[in-house]
Parts: C-alpha cells; structure tokens; sequence
C-alpha cells in the first residue's frame, strides 16, 4: 500500500469513529428520497480532442494550480465514499492527460467501500496506459468512439487521430480489460449511417456499444437539427440489423436502456428524449473542486475554500455540510425542454462527461 493510501487508511479510521453532521441515517439523500452512490471525478479540464458537441476549438483551460492535486481528490473522494458512494468514475476532458493518473488510480481503489472503479476516455493515449491502469486496478473503461471513418473523426473532433484510437481499443484488450464500453453519440446527417457498423465492431471485440443522445451542454448553440432521439435510433438499428428487442436493466438507476440485436446487447442513453432524472444516483466533482449534484445544474457548490483552507488543517465536518447540503437541494430534473432551461455556463469537458 502507497504512503498515500496508509495516511488515509487512518484518517478514514478516524472519521469512521466520529458523528457525522445532518441526515446522517443516509446523507446522501435528496429532498425527493433519491439515494447517491455513484459518482464522476473529473480529473482535468484538458483534452487532446476538440469534438463539437462538447467544447470551443479554442477553449480555455483551467490553470494548472487550480486542478485538485491526489491527495485533496483522494480526501474528497474517500469522505463521500463514508457518506454512501460506491462507485467512482474519473472523467475530464480527457483523464489520461493526467501523469499521476496510475496512482490516483491505485489509491482509490485502497479506500474500502468504493465497490467499483472505471474511466472514460477517448482513447488516444490507451496505447501507453491500458497496461499501467490495468496493474493499478482499474476495474473497467469506457471508450468513446463516434465513427470508424477517420474524415468523420477529423469533422467531428477537428483532430486526425482515428488511428491512434483504434489502436487504443486494442490496447485495452491486450491488458486483459472485460466489459469495456464502447460510448458513440450518433448526429444526423454526419455519423448516423455508422450505427450498424459501431454495434459490429464494439461486439465483434466483446464491448458493450452504447448511444449517448446529444446534449445541450457543449460549445455554441445546440443545433437541435442534429440531434437524434433514441427512438429514430432503434429504427436506425432496425433497419441495418433487424430485429431489436427491449431487455430490462437489472439495475435500477441505470442510464442506458438495453436492447438485444442479433450479434448482442445495445445500450442507448436518452438522456433529452427519456430522462431519467427520478431514478438518477450520480453526483460529480470537477477537476478544480467544484461538487455537482447534476450535470445541468446552474449552480455548484465550491469545495475547494474546503478542500485548500488558507489557514489549519482540512475540516471534515465542513466538507460533509457542504456536500450534504448541496445534495439535499438537488432539483427534481434537469428541464432541459422547459421553456426557461438555460444551458449551463460549463461545457461538458470542464464539468466532466
Ligand atoms: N474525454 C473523454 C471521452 O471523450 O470519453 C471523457 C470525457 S467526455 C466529456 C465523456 C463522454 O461525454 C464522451 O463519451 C462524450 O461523447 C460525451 N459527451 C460530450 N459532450 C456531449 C454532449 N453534448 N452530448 C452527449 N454526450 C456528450
Ligand atoms: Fe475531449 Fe471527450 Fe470532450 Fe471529445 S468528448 S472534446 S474527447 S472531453
């Protein structure tokens, strides 16, 4: 165990033992009775793609400062995992960007109680991580993938980088990871027509394919002209593969729908056409300390004050105030088709997808 791990290995038997402030019977419950127990770490607001629906061509980062360092993220982390979170995703931007990502890696999955450990990536840099990630512990990963036509990705991410991807997904096989993900957001009159062959290739390599409906959360305007709905999806898919057949999803607050095609599962998101706002259990923490309770929320709860105190030592039952209370006030949904929705001020890889 790291040196890291052993100095939270005591702190976290230490708080074990303390009371904990508020609702304390199941802290992480909202006002409408939702429980948490899933949450997305963003571990940079960098990122070495440049894909449309998500962010500008000349975006502006977060100075390097401001980034949570290991050890704040692992004290966040750990307190939340004692208030009721089990599963843990990192995210960004682009997570492999970050050159202590091994060992935050292997740190988390030191504390006791996080059941489950993945990552999103898209894939770039796999080639040199899938291996270390794999000996950190790294439970699964979650690849974004929108076409296998290399204009297509240069369209879409205004990079040309398709190659280094692909090669990144065999990456990942040849470390040893099962059940990864192959993540794919499906626009109209760009990507669509590649629906049959993205289901082919993520199954074809023993992946999970899944479609994300677009969101308004990137950069500029959301073209709405775009935007495919899960149920043009399943036609789509009917169309190029035949028979699709709905199949339930053992687990309640699951996003994805499941779907069953000839050669295996489908996963589909529909996030705008169906949301699933009542049975949501996520919470996200940015990569400059910002705790989340919904990806559209307009406001955040600023933990880093907490998290970086100018003066004494970290105050855990501050930070436990500070996330129960911004739990306690999530809304009821995310409105993104009310008249009044306003798109959130943070694109989607500062927040962390
Ligand atoms: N860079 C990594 C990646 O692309 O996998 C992780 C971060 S990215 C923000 C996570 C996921 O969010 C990706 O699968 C991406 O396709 C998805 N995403 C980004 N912007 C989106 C949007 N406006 N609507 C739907 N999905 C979006
Ligand atoms: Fe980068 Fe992921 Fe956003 Fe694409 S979706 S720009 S890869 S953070």
């Amino acid at each position: 165990m790291s040196r890291i791990a052993l100095e939270m290995s005591g702190q976290l038997n230490r708080a074990a033992s303390m009371s904990v402030a508020g609702n304390m019977a199941h802290p992480l419950k909202d006002s409408f009775g939702r429980s948490h127990s899933s949450l997305r770490v963003s571990l940079t607001d960098r990122c070495n793609l440049r894909c449309g629906y998500c962010m500008e061509e000349e975006a502006t980062f977060l100075p390097a400062e401001s980034l949570l360092k290991k050890k704040e993220l692992l004290w966040v982390v750990s307190t939340l995992v004692e208030l009721g979170v089990k599963r843990v995703r990192l995210t960004g931007g682009e997570p492999l960007l970050r050159r202590d990502l091994d060992e935050i890696v292997f740190d988390l999955k030191s504390i006791s109680g996080i059941e489950e450990l993945t990552l999103t990536t898209n894939g770039i840099l796999l080639e040199k991580w899938a291996e270390k990630l794999k000996k950190s512990g790294l439970d699964r990963l979650t690849i974004s993938l929108d076409t296998l036509d290399p204009a297509v990705f240069k369209r879409l991410t205004r990079r040309d980088e398709l190659g280094r991807v692909l090669a990144g997904v065999e990456a990942g096989i040849s470390a040893g990871f099962q059940g990864t993900a192959i993540n794919s957001v499906l626009l109209r009159g760009i990507n669509e027509r590649e629906v049959g062959a993205l289901i082919e290739f993520a199954h074809r390599r023993g992946m999970r394919p899944r479609f994300i409906e677009s969101m308004p959360i990137g950069a500029g305007n959301y073209d709405r002209g775009s935007f495919i709905s899960a149920g043009e999806l399943l036609d789509l898919i009917r169309d190029t593969l035949g028979d699709v057949v709905p199949v339930p999803n053992q687990f309640k607050s699951a996003t994805a729908r499941l779907f069953q095609v000839k050669s295996g599962l489908v996963g589909i998101i529909a996030s705008v056409s169906e949301p699933f706002c009542g049975s949501c259990d996520r919470l996200r923490l940015t990569a400059d300390g910002k705790f989340k309770s919904c990806l559209f929320s307009m406001g955040e709860t600023d933990l880093l004050p907490i998290i970086r105190p100018e003066k004494g030592s970290w105050d855990r039952e501050r930070l436990v105030q500070a996330v129960t209370q911004a739990v306690w006030h999530k809304a009821a949904g995310h409105e993104m088709h009310a008249e009044h929705f306003i798109k959130p001020a943070r694109t989607m890889h500062s927040i962390g997808g």
